[in-house]
């Protein structure tokens, strides 16, 4: 079962079970009143409602921020053009070298996973890492959208943690 599918399940039981604490429900649909009738279908189109609720619906909201803020920076700074600066030490002077820190964190990130302990921050920073160790642009530009798309799928769980 897919989770949509496990929470309707689950969802379909707790009515029941409310059903049967309310008034010993065990009647066919024909001996129920109206009222309650009511709230059964009510109770069950919500049901199926979040069960068909996609979770690209949650990403489009947070591709529109993040397109209403690539607005705002354009209008406060204008166009950006720099040079990647990448393929280096980025961390401090003498700290690890671009190749190392992407190492260092793809560990860290491994080891997390393994201990049950991932986070969202672990992540990132591999990703980050290794949008930062490439100086080739076409390269670069792969490892910018997989760091992108990990700060956005960030972003999502947080709408879904809060919403
Ligand atoms: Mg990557």
């Amino acid at each position: 079962m897919s989770n949509p599918e496990r929470a309707a399940v689950s969802a379909v039981r707790k009515i029941i079970d409310d059903l049967n604490d309310r008034s010993g429900f065990d009647a066919w649909w024909e001996d129920i009143d109206t009222g309650t009738k009511r709230e059964i279908r009510q109770r069950l189109a919500s049901i199926i409602q979040d069960a068909t609720r996609r979770p690209e619906e949650g990403r489009g909201a947070v591709l529109a921020d993040v397109a209403a803020e690539r607005v705002r920076q354009d209008a406060k700074w204008g166009e950006q053009n720099h040079p990647d600066g990448t393929g280096i030490s980025w961390v401090l002077d003498g700290g690890p070298n671009a190749e190392d820190a992407c190492e260092t964190y793809r560990r860290i990130t491994n080891e997390a996973a393994d201990r049950g302990k991932l986070t969202w921050l672990d992540i990132a920073l591999e990703e980050v890492a290794e949008a930062f160790a490439e100086t080739d642009p076409a390269k670069l530009r792969e490892e910018l959208i997989q760091t992108a798309a990990v700060f956005v799928a960030w972003a999502e769980a947080i709408d879904r943690r809060t919403t």
